[in-house]
């Protein structure tokens, strides 16, 4: 149902969403490929909720690359980190029960991948679980392990 490139959101559409000075060696975030905007941003917002430390992310929609974001880029572009705007770079919201977020929690959960042999090589997101393919470590191609 989901082969053929007909369901496949557009990649320019993601391209809001790039920063262009942001990091490229940093974790991905995979999405499916009919991902929307929405989507992205709301798994974007919830990995930085959650993944305090981190302040750039690769995107890739459907195995295509889309570029990097950053954490201080999504705060400029939509103000995410402001009172209220239920985005915060502080320690503690959210941090015992995963990638939690108003509004995004309850449509899907943001599983963290890490490489097996070397926990210095970069973490993959994705929003659907394949127990059938693990993601690959980009550094070594290790089989990537669900982080609990
Ligand atoms: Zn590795």
């Amino acid at each position: 149902m989901s082969e053929g490139g007909d369901l496949s959101t557009p990649l320019d559409t993601f391209e809001i969403l790039v920063d262009h000075e942001a990091a490229t060696d940093g974790p991905t975030l995979r999405l499916a490929p009919n991902a929307t905007l929405d989507d992205a941003l709301a798994a974007v917002a919830g990995i930085f909720a959650h993944e305090t430390r981190l302040e750039a992310i690769r995107l890739a929609v459907g195995g295509r690359s889309i570029g990097s974001t950053s954490r201080s880029y999504l705060r400029l572009l939509f103000g995410l980190g402001a009172p209220g705007a239920g985005f915060t770079t502080t320690r503690g919201i959210g941090d015992s029960d995963g990638a939690t977020l108003p509004g995004s929690s309850t449509r899907f959960v943001v599983l963290r991948y890490l490489c097996p042999t070397d926990a210095a090589h970069p973490a993959e997101f994705r929003v659907v679980h394949d127990d059938g393919s693990p993601p690959r470590c980009v550094a070594c191609d290790a089989a990537m392990g669900l982080a609990t």
